[in-house]
């Protein structure tokens, strides 16, 4: 039978209700309380967390050792033993950044994303809840490096960023580089950060300090959260480095050694849940940095100036579109972009730029109503090659432009981008294919792309030759 919470219920059950919370009660266990559990499908370890809203009635959730969260079926639970309780308190303090006239001004961005977030316990998910000043206090060690001010611009996860936001950013940042700040860090979700990165590059030019773009793919409660060391390798750079440009600051290898400096048009998120998941595609990273060490890889990168000026340019027609190709993929894809007004389309094609026959047509179409239409390659290492086969020919006939090693994510914000300025199609083509942030580079390295194979005994060898 179920029966609703009373007051004292609700202070330690907080939640709990029908089987769950009488389950509970039986076994004598509270929420927050570290248990161990038996059960007929295993034994499990974890704190009881407190039910979220929309969970069931029937399951108690754990907060497993390891960080991640289990629902158990509460009727399933045999035995359960309570070997600690530590009620947590997710809320951290605003806490004001206290301020050394002998170091750098930095100013945090903030924008949401995991870096940003705690675990909600109403609804059991990771939701955008840090301020900026949150930040700090979770992060004392900030304070050693800089005086941070934090301005919270948005509170979402970046699947929710876009050209609207990417413009207040681009704005943003003009206003502190103007005010003469000694750099400037973004916190944002992981998972869209190389499309913001890609347009920042574009909207804000011959910067004359640091932008760095940090997040953390594991939030802050979970014990292998990577947004402490991230925050402090990005803010050093910001405050520190002299490497003037937009780069994303995340974790080189797989603990928390050193983070990686990518060049904000070559980066690119590669895998789902590693902390180091952002690679540089199609060169090698900009440098390696630790909290209060930065180790260049490569020398060619724009430096540090003293002036206060920056290329703000921030406009974007977002007409455009990518079009992922596979095989089979039919005319009226195309056709419907066109139909429904889009202005730019990015292709990423198969090989050095492919798409099968019965698109031809419609890019024909497509061009002649005035679409922009570019290619790029699915591979993402290496180049647009039209010219091999007599069909990349027949495509540029078409009047598909190939986008030499532009990434597709990039090539997408940056039609955008140009789209925003002029559709005269000379114009367009002029900025689309005259590298602004080394999107289009000469050559790419054989290293850089190696290193994307470790396991080879090749690779094994060059790997254990670099100096790390
Ligand atoms: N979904 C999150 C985001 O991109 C993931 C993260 O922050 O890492 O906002």
């Amino acid at each position: 039978m179920t029966k609703n919470n009373s007051a004292d219920d609700s202070a330690v059950y907080k939640g709990y209700k029908g089987t769950a919370l009488a389950r509970l009660k039986e076994l004598g266990v509270r929420v927050w309380s570290d248990v161990e559990i038996t059960t007929e499908k295993g034994n499990f370890k974890g704190v009881i967390l407190p039910r979220s809203e929309s969970a069931d009635d029937l399951h108690i959730v754990l907060k497993m050792h390891n960080g991640y969260n289990i629902g158990i079926l509460a009727d399933s639970i045999r035995t359960a033993k309570e070997i600690g309780y530590k009620e947590a308190h997710y809320k951290i303090p605003e806490q004001e950044f206290p301020r050394d006239p002998e170091k750098p001004e930095v100013t945090l961005l903030g924008t949401g994303g995991t870096i940003a977030s705690r675990l909600d316990y109403r609804t059991g998910a990771v939701i955008p809840a840090f301020t900026p000043g949150e930040l700090y206090g979770a992060v004392p060690e900030l304070a050693d490096i800089c005086n941070l001010d934090t301005k919270k611009l948005f509170g979402i996860f970046s699947e929710n960023m876009g050209p609207e936001q990417w413009i207040t950013l681009a704005k943003a940042i003009g206003v502190e580089i103007e005010k003469g700040v000694s750099g400037i860090v973004i916190g944002h979700g992981t998972d869209t950060m190389h499309h913001t990165a890609a347009a920042l590059s574009f909207m804000v030019q011959k910067t004359p300090v640091p932008i760095v773009m940090v997040g953390s793919q594991r939030s802050s409660d979970r014990p292998s959260s990577d947004a402490a060391f991230n925050l402090r390798c990005a803010v050093w750079t910001a405050a520190h480095s002299d490497l003037a440009e937009v780069t994303v600051c995340m974790f080189g290898p797989t603990s928390d050694k050193y983070n990686l400096l990518h060049q904000g048009t070559r980066v690119r998120k590669m895998h789902s849940s590693y902390r180091s998941t952002f690679r540089t595609i199609g060169d090698v990273p900009l440098a390696m940095v630790e909290p209060g060490k930065m180790t260049p890889i490569r020398s060619d990168y724009n430096r540090r100036r003293p002036d206060k000026s920056a290329t703000i340019d921030p406009s974007f027609d977002d007409r455009v579109a990518i079009v992922y190709y596979y095989p089979n993929m039919k005319p009226d894809i195309i056709e419907s972009l066109v139909d429904n007004g889009y202005k730019g389309i990015v292709i990423a094609g198969t090989g050095l730029g492919h798409v099968n026959k019965p698109l031809y047509e419609p890019l024909r179409k497509a061009v002649e109503a005035g679409a922009h239409v570019y290619m790029t390659v699915q591979t993402l290492w290496g180049y647009v090659q039209m010219f091999v086969y007599d069909t990349g020919r027949d495509l540029m006939d078409l009047g598909v432009v190939p986008a030499a090693n532009m990434l597709p994510e990039v090539a997408y914000v940056k039609l955008g981008w140009a789209l925003g300025h002029t559709h005269d199609r000379e114009k367009v083509k002029e900025m689309m294919l005259t590298p602004i942030a080394n999107e289009i580079t000469e050559r790419e390295p054989f290293d850089g792309y190696l290193i994307m194979q470790g396991g080879v005994p090749e690779v094994e060898e060059f790997i254990g030759k670099l100096k790390l």
